[in-house]
């Protein structure tokens, strides 16, 4: 069985996980495994308008980011030495299309000592990015967009999916169907967008991740098994298995189920830790 995780959540600072890095290596370690990668989010936007005591996470500003996640590579730097587990460090960052954000993004991660980037994306928006909402934020918005609207908004989020692919930025791509979560993105209407995701992940060979935590949300993981079935015919995606852990006991949880998913469908082409690159 897959003895590491690249995909763990703490709150350190100011991210969403429920336990300290400190605990969450600890747990690692206890499972015996040989790697934990420690990827909190990185959420930086422009157009960013939240509420710094509601929200800390997020930023608009590409330098007070980068400073925030210095201090936090330096604490986990710090707990290397307390640790007989191999450490590595990376973000789980939010894509975004514009040139300006690329342009800054880009500036940003060069000055980021990390092992790895996940590509990540968890917004639905609209052309423009007038409209920008995290899907988990959907709910509690004030004027929630009409239905027509959000089927609009989630083909841009599959589109932006097909960005980050190509964009060639990160390690892998996480969760690939992570809105179906939010039962949004289910309907056949959308096979056209997750089919040319497969087709650019073939073609660039990017890794992707199973993310096992949808096993307890929605009884399946991330993405659903008919994608992993699809890649298996090819084979060339490199494919790693992810907890997606914010608390210690999610840590390797469901890897059983994952890697009989994997087993079952022959899919040999597996995601190792010698494949970690600095995207720049
Ligand atoms: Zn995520
Ligand atoms: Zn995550």
């Amino acid at each position: 069985m897959q003895n590491f995780t690249l995909h763990t959540h703490n709150n350190e600072l100011r991210f969403d996980g429920y336990a300290d890095a400190k605990t969450m290596i600890q747990k690692a370690q206890d499972l015996n495994f040989q790697t934990i990668g420690v990827s909190n989010h990185v959420l930086v936007n422009q157009s960013f308008n939240f509420s710094p005591v509601d929200e800390p996470m997020y930023f608009n500003d590409f330098n007070k980011a980068t400073s925030a996640y210095l201090k936090h590579i330096e604490i986990l730097e710090n707990l290397k030495q307390e640790f007989k587990i191999d450490i590595k460090i990376g973000f789980e960052c939010d894509f975004f299309t514009s040139k300006d954000w690329r342009n800054s993004f880009e500036k940003m991660i060069q000055q980021l000592p990390v092992d790895y980037l996940i590509g990540s994306n968890h917004f639905l928006k609209s052309q423009d990015e007038s409209f920008l909402c995290n899907i988990y934020h959907l709910k509690k918005i004030p004027n929630r967009p009409n239905d027509e609207d959000i089927h609009l908004y989630t083909i841009n989020h599959f589109k932006n999916i097909i960005e980050c692919i190509k964009s060639g930025y990160f390690t892998f791509i996480a969760h690939l169907d992570y809105c179906t979560i939010f039962n949004l993105g289910n309907d056949s209407r959308y096979d056209v967008y997750k089919q040319e995701i497969i087709e650019i992940l073939e073609k660039t060979k990017t890794p992707i991740e199973i993310n096992t935590s949808g096993y307890d949300r929605i009884n399946r993981p991330h993405p659903a098994p008919w994608i992993i079935e699809e890649l298996s015919k090819s084979n060339l995606v490199p494919i790693l298995i992810s907890d997606d852990a914010h608390r210690p006991e999610s840590i390797g949880q469901h890897f059983e189920e994952a890697e009989k998913l994997l087993k079952n469908l022959n899919y040999t082409n597996r995601f190792n830790l010698n494949m970690l690159k600095k995207a720049f």
